[in-house]
């Protein structure tokens, strides 16, 4: 898509960083300009920043010229918020990637373009536990799942991101230099606009470096396989294991759709003989005691409440799961070329009620949805699938995706639990939020950025992404 070419500031900036740091050749600008979304927006420049202080350099310049500057990790957000709508300038923060673990207080210093693969395999060496686990997690940076307060299978039991950030430091939009928290995990000193970083992807400042607690690595693990007649029932019996306070590292649910594209993506049984049957996938995770004590209150319950249940033999079985679990998303393109992927949070006590709604959805818009998710915290991915050329397929997608947003909303949900609004979910922001709070986040923008500078175009402007052209492009973490 078209954009502005911003040559002299581009030029100026050119000049003050050098040519290795500011990049204008045309592979290296249309890298920058998509995301995972894969809708394209050429920027006049992408910045690989040698230091920290290069990025405050870049926001000065663009305040000054009114440069719109887009920062990015990645790329593996599927919303569009990483993609520079306006065109301007792209900082990528992969460059920054230092990890320190301090291994008396438990904590973890990573500067931004770490990704999270990494943090946890250096705090693991040193037998502590980074648990936010999103499935992009080996390609994802913490700078990215700070900006959109990432998640994963570990949110039950563990929290997500935000939970486990201690202390951030970075640029506001002006480019001046802030540290929100210090490496203690007790701070109150002041307004906690650590916290009003987190999540607001990338529009509020830019996050170079990140002080993050570490729990104590869980000594053992044992994992669950169980199926069920039907999704009611699978949603039913979760509910009954939570009500007897059994706190699952992972409870990892997916319908009878999911199941099929999975096992067909990856040649492997999810639950050999129970073809076609939704599981749920469960994962303990403590010491020992912990261990012996919710394994037989897990068992007790499985029988109870399972059409059949199978605990993994070893780890490596274990492991062979949770892969076909995270080739799930990956693995429904076989149902179409073209999905709206919604990571909706439903209060638990509208599980059942919300199944019930999903199944006449899949009914009456004629699209295949298959729904997989996090049932310790409600956050279900529903993924409605179509083909882009055919019309009709793509008028029920959007009819069904405004539909469920209004449904997640009037159940007391979430139209977003760990993805964030980026361009794609700019519709049905205002289905979740009252004008006031929308008047509320939009002053907050306002008085941290004046000049609009961060990340503009997204959150408040809503955009029917899914009628823009995607870019034929292959990511790594793509399926097939
Ligand atoms: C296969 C796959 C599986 C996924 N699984 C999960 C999952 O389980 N859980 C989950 O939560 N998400 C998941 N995601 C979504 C995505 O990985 C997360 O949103 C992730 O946090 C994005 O990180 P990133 O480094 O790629 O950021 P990007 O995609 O580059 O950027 C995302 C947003 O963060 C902003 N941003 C990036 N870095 C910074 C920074 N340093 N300072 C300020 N703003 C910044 C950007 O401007 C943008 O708005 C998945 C995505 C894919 C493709």
């Amino acid at each position: 898509m078209a954009t502005p070419s911003f040559r002299s500031a581009t030029q100026q900036l050119r000049r003050q960083l050098g040519s290795r740091i500011v990049l204008t050749d045309p592979a290296a600008r249309f890298e920058a300009s998509f995301d995972s979304s894969k809708i394209s927006f050429l920027p006049a420049a992408v910045i690989r920043p040698r230091r920290e202080a290069d990025i405050g350099a870049v926001l000065v310049l663009a305040n000054r010229h009114r440069v719109p500057v887009t920062v990015r990790g990645r790329g593996t957000t599927l919303m569009g918020s990483a993609a520079p709508v306006r065109g301007g300038w792209v900082i990528d923060l992969r460059p920054l990637r230092r990890i320190r673990v301090d291994v008396e207080a438990g904590l973890i210093h990573a500067q931004a373009g770490a990704t999270v693969g990494d943090i946890q395999r250096a705090a693991a060496a040193v037998g502590w536990f980074y648990p936010p686990d999103p499935s992009s997690k080996e390609y994802c940076t913490i700078g990215g799942n700070i900006a959109c307060n990432a998640g994963g299978m570990h949110g039950g039991k563990y929290g997500v991101t935000r939970d486990f950030v201690v202390a951030l430091r970075g640029f506001l939009p002006t480019g001046e230099f802030v540290e929100w928290g210090t490496a203690t995990k007790k701070f109150s000193a002041g307004f906690n606009l650590r916290d009003l970083w987190i999540g607001s992807e990338g529009m509020l400042g830019v996050v170079t470096g990140a002080v993050l607690k570490l729990i104590p690595a869980p000594a053992e693990r044992w994992t669950l396989l169980t199926s069920f007649r039907d999704e009611t029932a699978a949603l039913r019996a979760a509910l009954m294991l939570f009500r007897q306070r059994v706190q699952p590292a992972i409870c990892e649910f997916l319908d009878r759709q999911s199941v099929l594209c999975a096992e067909r993506a990856t040649g492997t049984a999810v639950f050999p003989g129970q073809a076609g049957r939704p599981v749920i996938l469960l994962e303990l995770a403590g010491s020992a005691a912990e261990l012996r004590e919710q394994k037989a209150q897990v068992l007790a319950w499985a029988r109870a409440h399972t059409l059949a249940h199978r605990a993994a033999r070893n780890r490596a079985e274990a492991e062979t799961l949770w892969a076909v679990r995270r080739k799930c998303s990956g693995a429904m393109f076989e149902l179409g070329d073209a999905k709206l992927n919604e990571d909706i949070v439903v209060p638990m006590r509208n599980y059942v009620r919300f199944i019930r709604y999903l199944a006449a959805l899949k009914r009456r818009s004629g699209l295949p949805i298959p729904t997989f998710g996090h049932l310790a915290d409600g956050n279900l991915h529903v993924n409605i699938m179509y083909h882009r050329g055919n019309r009709a397929e793509a008028r029920a997608a959007e009819a069904a995706v405004t539909e469920l947003m209004r449904t997640v909303v009037s159940l007391d949900g979430a139209i977003s639990g760990e993805h964030g609004i980026g361009l794609a979910k700019t519709p049905f922001l205002r289905v979740q939020h009252r004008p006031a709070q929308v008047k509320a986040m939009r002053a907050v923008k306002r008085a941290l950025d004046p000049k609009g500078i961060l990340n503009p175009g997204k959150m408040f402007e809503p955009v029917r992404i899914w009628k823009f052209p995607k870019v034929a492009v292959h990511l790594p973490w793509d399926h097939k």
